[in-house]
């Protein structure tokens, strides 16, 4: 069993005071804190290390090239996927822009459908608008259920044989819920559409092998996992990298330059344009030792005890609703709203208590407006350092808040 406590001692950002009270962190979808081990791997990779990557012939060059791919090969594989099949980008956004742009480059034509769904961040909706205006294809969206569950016999009356790529959210970052991957990829892959997972709010907390879920690519961020900002990943079938087009070009994506034309380097590095973002894999990967250490399975577990146990002190005040199923269908993720209180006066007062929450659309305006949540929501999202006590902390405030402000 987890021992969130301990763990919560590596991170020295939890040490702090906020607002001269304890710093109660519960904001970890939008982005985790780090521990200890992970900012001395980068502050140990620039202080000893650090020199230019593929390209300097001095000895301290040839260390921080050997660091960089040992962690690149780590980081890949944490989801089961080889050093070919592992880009490195700078987060999901890019990982998806890249996919958006290749695949429609590639593939996408006048007449052809991509498939998403209604519980998309908007870096899964807006690359796909945006190369739809340019190429011609159609975006459509697989509808939720009332409990806040993706409808499956939507989707799978909305795909078809013009349905080219489905792109889907692993983990819902509003509403927690948690999809079935496997059979989403196997309902695209029936189909002969090319399936995506977002994994920016599952690869943190649970085990997630891009091998057994089946699909053609995954995408997730490091800094929602305990890494660095500005290094995320694109995992993918090597074939279907194989037969993309590069996203962006320069040095080090290549093989041979002429003035006329170029040819593209061997993987992953045709994906991996300029010179890389070394200490963030670094880091990453030292993020990744931490989780492996702690256990990952253990991770959810322990998120879905404390989803379990702040579902019944929020209900248990009678003015707060919680939007999305129940904690065993979902992840560390609760967005609620506290009655007749507007949510950024919710999260301006926890703040007044030393708490941060998150509030607002969450980057997923379409599916806040489907809620019928025009004000938004209030959201807490839970990590390896969180505990009881944290929740407890942030349900009496909410309580006083609702004492002050509420109706
Ligand atoms: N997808 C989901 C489900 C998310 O929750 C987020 C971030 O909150 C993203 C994608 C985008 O992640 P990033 O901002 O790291 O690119």
């Amino acid at each position: 069993m987890l021992d969130a406590k301990k763990i919560a001692q590596d991170f020295p950002i939890l040490q702090k005071k906020s607002r001269g009270k304890r710093f109660v962190y519960l904001n970890s979808a939008a982005t985790t804190q780090k521990p200890r081990q992970v900012i001395e791997a980068i502050s140990d990779f620039y202080s000893n290390h650090h020199g230019t990557v593929h390209r300097g012939s001095s000895e301290i060059s040839a260390q921080a090239t050997e660091m960089f791919e040992k962690a690149h090969e780590n980081i890949g594989k944490f989801v089961n996927a080889s050093m070919q099949e592992t880009v490195l980008t700078r987060n999901t956004t890019e990982s998806l822009n890249l996919l958006a742009y290749s695949l429609s480059k590639k593939y996408l034509k006048p007449g052809d459908e991509v498939l998403l769904t209604k519980m998309e961040h908007h870096s899964n909706i807006v690359p796909w608008q945006q190369l739809a205006l340019e190429k011609g294809f159609t975006v459509k969206y697989a509808g939720i259920t009332k409990s806040g569950e993706l409808d499956i016999s939507d989707l799978q009356e909305k795909i078809s044989n013009k349905t080219k790529v489905v792109s889907f959210t692993h983990c819902s970052n509003v509403l927690g819920t948690i999809n079935d991957a496997k059979e989403i990829s196997r309902i695209a892959r029936d189909a002969g559409a090319i399936s995506i997972v977002d994994g920016a709010q599952s690869v943190p907390h649970m085990m997630v092998d891009f091998k057994k879920i089946g699909c053609d690519f995954l995408a997730f961020s490091g800094h929602k996992m305990l890494g660095p900002t500005g290094i995320g990943v694109l995992a993918g079938k090597k074939e279907r990298f194989e037969e993309l087009p590069p996203f962006l070009f320069g040095g080090d994506m290549i093989s041979e330059v002429f003035f006329d034309h170029s040819t593209w380097n061997d993987l992953p590095f045709k994906f991996e344009a300029g010179t890389p973002h070394s200490a963030g894999a670094i880091g990453l990967s030292a993020a990744i030792d931490y989780l492996e250490k702690i256990g990952i399975e253990d991770v959810l577990r322990h998120e879905r005890e404390l989803t379990k146990f702040a579902f019944e002190k929020l209900s248990g005040l009678g003015f707060v609703e919680m939007h999305g199923p129940i904690p065993e269908k979902r992840g560390g993720v609760i967005s609620f709203n506290v009655r007749g209180i507007h949510p950024h006066d919710v999260g301006g007062v926890l703040d007044e208590y030393g708490i941060e929450i998150r509030t607002g659309s969450h980057c997923a305006q379409p599916l806040t407006r489907e809620l019928g949540l025009e004000s938004g929501s209030a959201r807490m999202s839970f990590y390896v350092y969180n505990y009881r006590e944290d929740i407890e902390a942030a349900v009496e405030a909410i309580e006083k808040t609702f004492r002050l402000m509420g109706k």
